[in-house]
């Protein structure tokens, strides 16, 4: 029986966790939850599991869930970050699955591999952030760190194959998202709405925006480049609209090792939590001969500078990979508020990494430094650009609810 902590329960990955581990209850047993807001599916989960411990968001929301449950409950229930902590660092977890979205996941990340637990990797963020010092921990503390991220689930079990001293570069394979086919002119124009209509995978919202526009491929090139300690130079991304091969290590030979599948998340969370053994999903499987065409092209970096961006934030080092990680986060949710229009998200976040300097990524609390001074700047220029905007279109283009030709502000 393997005792797993879930951190990020409520959202896209925790949910597939759970239905996996619904599906093996001999193998698995639930001992702590930790949720973001989602009080109401946090219940479900508790009463559904029965965990030693749970974590949700505020005092408030703490308070709410602990009137729901039955009395006795009230002292399981943390909050916040040091909640999140309390239930990565559970006597009694084995594995805690890291789920969190976004640079929150890092401090609990860090405290589970400090106290020794495994890490099932969803929370790319962790090691865009701090990559360094987290396989460091991990190596110092002897715990696995195993993907979750289907690309790089795909690369751990493609380098499998081989010896890592004969891999000459990792193809990570993007989907392009759905504007891969849109003119760059038409960017300027759409919503949140289509850029949260993903193609292939169902994620979450921040996720579904990076995805769309590439950020997610760029954040990925820095977890592989950390996780597989590879340098960025031999990482390859190509667009592969169907989503089958979920990324590719190409050895010294010219042998080139993928792994293929269905696009699912409970495959490569199913591998994370089993590793080395594989557990028999009942899935739809693939049937390459029903699939269309597998296609594979070359990125357009000009229509999707995230990318480029990324790669180059990469070399650099230092801090600046958490700049460019808090800064989309910051970039992303103006997007989904309206305040930015979609290329500006790119916009911000260039424009925080060149106005921040590149310091030593040292300790935990360097980054976390680095990542509040990023959305700071990033907040700053996010308001510039709307009163840009305001000015340039003669109207409040906040308030896209108001009737047309009715406006609140004109400058
Ligand atoms: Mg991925």
């Amino acid at each position: 029986m393997k005792n797993i902590s879930l951190l990020g329960s409520t959202g896209s990955i925790g949910r597939n966790v759970l239905e996996v581990i619904r599906q093996f209850p001999g193998r698995f047993r639930i001992v702590g939850l930790a949720a973001g807001t989602n009080g109401r599916l946090l219940r479900e989960q508790i009463e559904a599991f029965n965990p030693e411990k749970v974590s949700i968001n505020d005092a408030k929301l703490a308070g709410e869930l602990a009137q729901s449950l039955p009395p006795g409950w009230t002292e399981k229930i943390h909050t916040g970050t040091a909640g999140n902590v309390a239930v990565a660092t559970l006597p009694g977890a084995d594995t805690v699955v890291s789920a969190i979205v976004g640079g929150a996941g890092l401090t609990p990340t860090m405290a589970a591999i400090e106290a020794g637990k495994n890490i099932a990797l969803a929370n790319k963020e962790t090691l865009v952030m701090a990559g360094h010092l987290i396989m460091t921990a991990a190596k110092r503390c002897q715990v696995t760190l195993l993907p979750i991220d289907s690309e790089h689930s795909a690369i751990a079990q493609a380098l499998e194959a081989g010896k890592k001293a004969d891999v000459s570069k990792l193809i990570l394979t993007a989907s392009g998202g759905p504007f891969r086919n849109l003119a760059e002119r038409k960017l300027w124009s759409v919503t949140p709405e289509q850029a949260l209509a993903h193609p292939n995978w169902e994620m979450g919202k921040k996720i579904s925006v990076d995805s769309a526009t590439l950020m997610n491929k760029g954040l990925e090139v820095i977890e592989a480049r950390w996780l597989f300690d590879i340098g960025v130079e031999n990482i390859e991304v190509l667009i592969h609209p169907q989503s089958i091969v979920h990324s590719m290590v190409e050895y010294v030979d010219g042998s080139v090792v993928a792994q293929l599948g269905v696009p699912d998340m409970r495959i490569p969370i199913a591998y994370a939590l089993s590793y080395p053994e594989r557990l028999r999903m009942n899935l739809p499987r693939l049937n390459l001969a029903q699939s269309s065409d597998l296609s594979f092209s070359r990125p357009d970096f000009e229509k999707f500078p995230a990318l480029k961006l990324a790669y180059q934030v990469c070399k650099r080092g230092g801090s600046l990979p958490a700049v460019l990680n808090a800064a989309n986060e910051v970039a992303v949710e103006a997007f989904l508020v309206g305040s930015i229009r979609f290329p500006e998200i790119a916009l911000v976040v260039a424009e925080t990494v060149n106005r921040l300097p590149r310091e030593e990524a040292a300790s935990l609390n360097a980054i976390l430094d680095a990542d509040l001074a990023a959305r700071m700047q990033a907040a700053s220029i996010i308001e510039a650009l709307q009163i840009q905007t305001r000015q340039r279109l003669g109207k409040d283009i906040l308030s896209p609810d108001l009737p047309p030709g009715q406006t609140t502000l004109t400058i």
